[in-house]
C-alpha cells in the first residue's frame, strides 16, 4: 500500500436524483462528518444537486480515489431517519424507480437544508429616553405589559399604533435592545385538549380501539369505516389527540386540495390550531418553513396530498389515510406508486399505526379487514340520527327527458318540490364543460385532438374546444373546417354547462352554481362557491366529481346523478368499485344535518348490479359480489397485476418496443404477460403508447420477473420510453 493511498480519504455514498441504480461515492473533506441520513451538496457532471448519504453496503466498490469527487458542503439539517431512509429504498424496489428518483421527492425542497436565519427583534431594556412622546409612552408600555415577550421592529410598531420612525427612536435611545428571535412556527402547536367533542356510544368506543393502537406505540393498519356523517372525522381526531399527548408527530392525508380548506377549519375548531398544509399548491416560503419544521419535529400536525408521505418527519406517531379508496391517491408519474399502499408501509417502517378511514373502502382494504389482516373499526350510524338519504333508480327508458334534454320529468319534479322547500339540489355529472363531443351535421366532421387519441370538449362559456389530456385548445369555429358548411356543428352529449343551461331553462329563477376543478378563478374561487352553498346561497349545484367530496351543505337535500351509466361503460376492471363509491358517496352529500333526502341515479340499465346495489345501500351485498368477482378472476387482491407501458414518438418504435419486452418475458409457472397492445389511450401529447400487463399469482414476486424482463429486452433508444405501473389503477 503506498504511503498515498494509507492516509485513506473517507468516502461516503450519496444517493442522488438521478435514474442511478446506486449511490455514487464522494470524498469527505477533512472534518467533514456525514452519517448516513445527512443533507448533501455534492457535485453531478457540472452542476451540484443535494444528495443523502446513503447506508454503507457490505460490498462497497472500490473508487479510484483520484477520481472521487468530493462532498460540497454538508447541510445544517437534521439527518433523514432510518426509517425514512428505509422508506426510500422500499419505494424503489417495489415501484421499480431508481432509489434516486423517490429521494428526489424527498429533497425537493433544497431551501429548507439550511436553518431558517433567526428574525430580527427588539426586547425592552431598563433604559428610559430623555424625551417622552405620547407615541413613544403608547409603546413602552405596550412592551412592559407584553415582557418578557419580544418583538419584530414592524409589529411592535403595529400594535402600538405608531410609525417605524417611533420605535426606531427609542431602539436609538436605548429603550431595546436588537436581539434575535427564532423562527416563527408555520403554525401554532394544536392543543389535544382545546375542543374535545363529546363522542356518543359507538364512536367512544371507536375512538377508544384507535387511541389504543396509538399508546401501543407499534404498528397496526386499522380500517375506520362508517357512512357519511357517521362522525369518522370526530373519531379520527382522538387518536391525532392522543398521539399529540404522547408527544410525537401526525400525518393526515386526504385526496383533494380543495378539501383542505373545510379539513383545516374543522381540524382548527378541534385543536385550536391549524395542521401544517402540504401540497403542490403552497406558495415556496410555506414549503420550506413545513419541510424544516417537520424535520425538526416542531411541527406536528401535516394535512396534505399523497406527497406528504415523503416529509422529513422526526417521530410519526401515526398516518390517517382519509377516502382511503379514492383514486387520487394514485401517482402515475415518474415514480407511479398509490400513497394509501406506501402510507402502510411507512407506518409499518416507524413502528406507527396507520388508519384508513372511508365509508366505501376500496375492494383490497375491505377484503384486508375481512381477513383479520386488518382492525376493522365500524360506524354503522349517522351522527345524531341523520338519516341517509333514500336512493332510487330512475329508468331512463320509462322516464325519458325532453327531446334535446338529459333531466328526466322524475327528477325535474323532485327538484321543484326541492326548491319549494327552500332546499338545495345537486346534480352530479363527471364530464367538464358543455359537450364531451362535436360534430358537423353536413359532412360528419368530429372534432379531435391533433396530439391525443380524444374529442375535444366544447367550453362554450369560454368558447373553446378543448383537449382533456393535453390541454390543447382552439376556438369554436363558425364554419366546419373539413366541408365549410356554417351553422351546422351540433353539439352530442351533456356536460355540466350544457346542464346548467337545462335547469336554467326549467327553473329561470333559481340560483345555480357549477362547479368543477377547471373553474376559472382555482381553487381559491372554489373554496368560495363552497363557502356560499353552505351557507345557502345556492338552490342548485352542479357539478363533477368534486362536489362528492368534502364539504358539509346543511340545506342539501336532493342529488340527482345524471348519467349513472358513464363510469360503467368503459373497459375498466375496476369500473364497478368506482362507480359504487362514487354513487355512494355523491348520493351521501343528502341529508346530513337530518332533513328528509333523496337520491336519484338516472340510468337505462337499472338492472345493473353495481346501480341496484346502490339504490338498496347494501354495502355487503356489493362487496361480497366484488369480491368474488375478484377472486375467480384472480384479480387483485387474489392476483396481482402491472402494467408496462412504452411510448414513443412514433407508433412503431412503440410497438417495436412493446414486443421485445415481450420477447423478453421469463417464462413463469405463476406469472403471464398480455400485450403488447395498443393503448385505449393510443395518442398523448404526441406519443404513441402500447401496453403489457402482466398477471400474477397472489404469491408471484412480481417486482423480480419485472426486473428480469426489463434487464432481457434491448435498452430503449431514440424517443421510447418504458414506465412500469405497479398496481394500476388506470388501464387507459
Ligand atoms: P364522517 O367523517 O363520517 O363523514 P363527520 O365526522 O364529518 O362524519 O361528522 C358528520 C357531522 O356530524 C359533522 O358536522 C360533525 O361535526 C358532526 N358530529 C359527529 N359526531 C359528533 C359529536 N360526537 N358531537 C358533535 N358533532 C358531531
Ligand atoms: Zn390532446
Amino acid at each position: 500500500m503506498s504511503a498515498d493511498s494509507s492516509t485513506a480519504t473517507q468516502t461516503v455514498p450519496v444517493l442522488v436524483p438521478t435514474p442511478s441504480p446506486e449511490p455514487y461515492t464522494y470524498a469527505l473533506g477533512e472534518g467533514m462528518q456525514a452519517g448516513p441520513g445527512t443533507i448533501v451538496q455534492v457535485p453531478l457532471g457540472p452542476r451540484q444537486v443535494p444528495g443523502v448519504v446513503w447506508d454503507k453496503e457490505s460490498g462497497d466498490a472500490a473508487v479510484d480515489p483520484k477520481k472521487l469527487r468530493p462532498v460540497t458542503a454538508v447541510f445544517d439539517c437534521p439527518p433523514l431517519t432510518g426509517d425514512m431512509r428505509r422508506f426510500i429504498g422500499w419505494v424503489a424496489r417495489y415501484t421499480l424507480s431508481a432509489p434516486g428518483m423517490v429521494a428526489r421527492m424527498v429533497l425537493r425542497v433544497p431551501a429548507a437544508f439550511e436553518p431558517e436565519p433567526p428574525v430580527p427583534g427588539l426586547q425592552l431594556t431598563d433604559q428610559r429616553p430623555d424625551r417622552m412622546t405620547a407615541a413613544r409612552e403608547r409603546v413602552l408600555v405596550l412592551a412592559a405589559e407584553s415582557s418578557p415577550m419580544a418583538w419584530t421592529r414592524s409589529g411592535l410598531a403595529h400594535a402600538a399604533g405608531v410609525s417605524l420612525s417611533v420605535v426606531d427612536g427609542l431602539t436609538k435611545a436605548g429603550a431595546f435592545e436588537e436581539i434575535a428571535l427564532p423562527p416563527q412556527p408555520v403554525v401554532a402547536a394544536p392543543d389535544p385538549a382545546f375542543g374535545a367533542p363529546d363522542l356518543h356510544g359507538e364512536q367512544s368506543q371507536a375512538a377508544a380501539m384507535l387511541t389504543d393502537e396509538v399508546a401501543a406505540h407499534t404498528f397496526s393498519v386499522t380500517l375506520l369505516e362508517g357512512v357519511t356523517g357517521a362522525g369518522k372525522t370526530e373519531v379520527y381526531f382522538e387518536a391525532i389527540a392522543a398521539a399529540l399527548a404522547a408527544g410525537r408527530q401526525v400525518l393526515v392525508m386526504l385526496p383533494e386540495i380543495a378539501l383542505t380548506q373545510s379539513f383545516i377549519d374543522r381540524f382548527e375548531a378541534r385543536f385550536g390550531a391549524p395542521p401544517a398544509p402540504w401540497h403542490s399548491d403552497l406558495p415556496p416560503r410555506t414549503r420550506e418553513k413545513v419541510w424544516r419544521q417537520v424535520a425538526e419535529g416542531s411541527v406536528r400536525v401535516v394535512a396534505g396530498a399523497r406527497s406528504a408521505l415523503f416529509l422529513p418527519f422526526a417521530d410519526l406517531g401515526l398516518i390517517v389515510v382519509d377516502e382511503e379508496h379514492d383514486a387520487a391517491y394514485k401517482q402515475e408519474d415518474r415514480v407511479y406508486y398509490n400513497a394509501r399502499d406506501m402510507a402502510v408501509v411507512r407506518a409499518k417502517l416507524a413502528h406507527c399505526p396507520a388508519v384508513l378511514v372511508s365509508a366505501t373502502p376500496s375492494v383490497e382494504t375491505r377484503h384486508n379487514a375481512l381477513e383479520g389482516r386488518y382492525r376493522h373499526v365500524r360506524l354503522p350510524r349517522r351522527f345524531a340520527d341523520a338519516a341517509l338519504p333514500d336512493v332510487a333508480l330512475v329508468d331512463m327508458r320509462k322516464s325519458p327527458p325532453a327531446r334535446g334534454g338529459f333531466l328526466s320529468p322524475v327528477l325535474l319534479e323532485a327538484m321543484a318540490e326541492t326548491l319549494q322547500r327552500g332546499e338545495q339540489s345537486l346534480l352530479f355529472l363527471n364530464r367538464r364543460g358543455y359537450a364531451p363531443l362535436t360534430l358537423c351535421r353536413a359532412c360528419g366532421h368530429r372534432f379531435a385532438c391533433e396530439n391525443c387519441s380524444a374529442w375535444l370538449v366544447e367550453h362554450r362559456f369560454r368558447g373553446q374546444l378543448q383537449c382533456h389530456h393535453c390541454g390543447h385548445h382552439e376556438p369554436v369555429p363558425e364554419a366546419c373546417p373539413q366541408c365549410g358548411t356554417f351553422d351546422h356543428l351540433v353539439a352530442c352529449g351533456p356536460g355540466i354547462e350544457r346542464i346548467a343551461e337545462e335547469t336554467l331553462a326549467h327553473f329561470a329563477d333559481a340560483r345555480v352554481i357549477v362547479l368543477s376543478s377547471d373553474m376559472v378563478g382555482g381553487v381559491k374561487r372554489l373554496r368560495l362557491e363552497m363557502e356560499a352553498i353552505a351557507k345557502g346561497e345556492a338552490d342548485i349545484i352542479i357539478g363533477t366529481q368534486l362536489v362528492a367530496k368534502g364539504h358539509n351543505f346543511p340545506l342539501l337535500t336532493l342529488v340527482g346523478v345524471v348519467d349513472a351509466d358513464l363510469g360503467l361503460a368503459n373497459g375498466d376492471p375496476r369500473a364497478a368499485e368506482r362507480t359504487f363509491q362514487l354513487l355512494s358517496q355523491v348520493t351521501g352529500r343528502a341529508g346530513r344535518t337530518g332533513r328528509k333526502s333523496h337520491g336519484l341515479i338516472q340510468t337505462y340499465q337499472p338492472e345493473h348490479p353495481v346501480l341496484k346495489a346502490c339504490a338498496e345501500g347494501d354495502l355487503e351485498a356489493f362487496y361480497a359480489a366484488q369480491i368474488a368477482e375478484r377472486k375467480r378472476g384472480a384479480m387483485p387482491p387474489f392476483g396481482r397485476l402491472a402494467a408496462i407501458i412504452v411510448s414513443a414518438n412514433d407508433r412503431q418504435s412503440a410497438e417495436a418496443h412493446g414486443r421485445a419486452l415481450r420477447a423478453a418475458a421469463p417464462a413463469s409457472g405463476d406469472i403471464m404477460v398480455l400485450g403488447p397492445a395498443e393503448a385505449p389511450l393510443a395518442l398523448v401529447r404526441g406519443r404513441h403508447r402500447f401496453r403489457l400487463l402482466v398477471h400474477g399469482s397472489e404469491r408471484a414476486d412480481m417486482q423480480a420477473y419485472l426486473r428480469a424482463m426489463i434487464a432481457a429486452a434491448p435498452n430503449p433508444r431514440g424517443s421510447v420510453r418504458v414506465a412500469v405501473d405497479v398496481d394500476p389503477q388506470s388501464f387507459l
